[in-house]
């Protein structure tokens, strides 16, 4: 397996991932996507959201604001339960999360601890130019609450009818009291978040499809199957309120871990909102006519973490003919480029002109690029390097014959394609 050095090597090299205000020796536990990285995250996002919302009748989507009304917090217990145990080491004075380390003693040292103290993870903020209690408001540490505020709101206007379902992708923030694994745990993060209402005792039988559909949603991307497995919460890691939770892991080079969550929550916070906001979060079943409280299923990931999973899957070295070849393996909708055109000699304006036309064509149907700044063997090898499926080479005969050649990333083979036919093979390629 391929180790976070190499793959945050990469991503930094190669215009992914760079550390948030690196100039200024950087801001823990932030990071920036670079001109690769944000096309590979929004094509993340729109792989998810064509998959849970666009090609489904149960479900719609929404974006809620990142500030919300405090009672909001304070209703979702985030206010007094969104705590982790926090430690300090009485030598080196590192800080560390209690329920991530083994033993009494300091990871870091060997040192004395101190006792564990609960510490909130909701980064704090004003509204307004007072800065007291009265104006204090959350940067939002999760996107869900904005989908149950807005319960009512959709149902009333989009006269939907349970089972359904909302799906939201936006920033979260959570001060965590340590970060690292590249961007496996951050402070800023995006989530891609659904809350599913159900009738209650259907819940189980949702929960079940929800896991399998999620998970499939990660191999139907390539992720391998030996690297991803559902993991049930025990007992004691579960909320008062929660039914039951399956963690989706995904074996990262530190070992499995979280990719996503998939919970069972009962009514448990439409009640609480009903509760807090005195608004009556009921819902009329129609087909049973009696009113009751749905109850919800809610799978829950990371932009970043399910990209860095992504990215760590594909990721494969091999030698060709005594060379070593580094390729991200990638599925042709995560990529963040689908073609690069090359010319073979640069010097030559008709060719140049030539592959540029073939850039512009392409470019109205999908990402694609020119690179001219190498000898063809090192452009390939850097387009391997980013997961670029296609490279597309014009050469002297393109001039004679309008035609050009494909390369393939992973088998590397090349076929001849006329430049008429080039779009519509291309296009046709990506989608099989
Ligand atoms: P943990 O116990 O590891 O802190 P959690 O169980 O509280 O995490 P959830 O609240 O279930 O995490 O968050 C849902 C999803 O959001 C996670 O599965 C993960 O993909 C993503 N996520 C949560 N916290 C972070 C973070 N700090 N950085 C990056 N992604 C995160």
């Amino acid at each position: 397996m391929v180790s976070m050095e190499t793959i945050t090597s990469l991503c930094k090299r190669r215009g992914f991932i760079f550390q948030s205000s690196e100039i200024y020796e950087g801001l823990a536990g932030c990071w920036d996507f670079g001109p690769l990285g944000v096309e590979l995250v929004r094509n993340v996002k729109e792989a998810w959201w064509k998959n849970v919302v666009h090609q489904r009748d149960d479900m719609v989507g929404l974006d809620a604001s990142i500030l919300m009304h405090p009672q909001a917090w304070v209703a979702s217990g985030h206010v007094e339960n969104f705590t982790d145990p926090m430690v300090d080491c009485m030598r080196c004075k590192r800080r560390f999360r209690a329920d991530h380390i083994d033993g009494e003693n300091c990871p870091n040292c060997g040192g004395e601890l101190t006792e564990a103290r609960q510490f909130n993870l909701m980064f704090k903020t004003f509204i307004g130019p007072l800065e007291d209690e009265a104006s204090q408001v959350y940067l939002r540490p999760e996107t869900a609450q904005g989908i149950f505020v807005n319960f009512k709101n959709i149902i009333d206007s989009m006269r939907l009818k349970i089972p359904f379902g909302i799906a939201q992708i936006g920033k979260a923030f959570r001060n965590e009291i340590t970060v690292g694994n590249f961007i496996f745990r951050v402070r800023e993060f995006e989530q891609m978040e659904i809350e599913y209402f159900v009738k209650p005792g259907t819940d189980e039988e949702w929960h079940e499809k929800w896991i399998s559909n999620r998970s499939d949603w990660y191999l139907q991307l390539g992720i391998r199957k030996e690297n991803l497995r559902c993991r049930p919460h025990e007992e004691d890691e579960l909320a008062h309120y929660s039914k039951s939770c399956v963690d989706i892991e995904y074996l990262f080079p530190m070992g499995w871990s979280e990719l996503e969550g998939v919970a069972s929550r009962s009514d448990h916070d439409l009640s609480v909102h009903a509760e807090h906001s005195k608004k009556d979060l009921n819902y009329y079943d129609p087909v049973a006519e009696t009113h009751y409280v749905p109850y919800v299923i809610e799978p829950s990931v990371g932009v970043g973490r399910a990209a860095l999973a992504f990215l760590i899957d594909a990721y494969s070295e091999e030698e060709v003919a005594g060379r070593k070849r580094t390729i991200l393996r990638i599925h042709k909708d995560l990529a963040p480029i689908k073609a690069a055109v090359l010319p073979l000699l640069r010097n030559r304006p008709d060719i140049v002109q030539l592959a540029r036309e073939i850039t512009h064509a392409l470019q109205k149907e999908f990402v694609a690029v020119y690179d001219d700044t190498a000898g063809i063997g090192r452009l390939y090898r850097r387009q391997d390097e980013i997961g670029t499926p296609y490279c597309i080479t014009v050469d002297v005969e393109s001039l004679d014959d309008r035609a050009v050649t494909i390369r393939d990333r992973d088998s590397m083979q090349q076929i001849r394609v006329s430049v008429d036919r080039l779009v519509e093979t291309v296009t046709e390629k990506l989608k099989s």
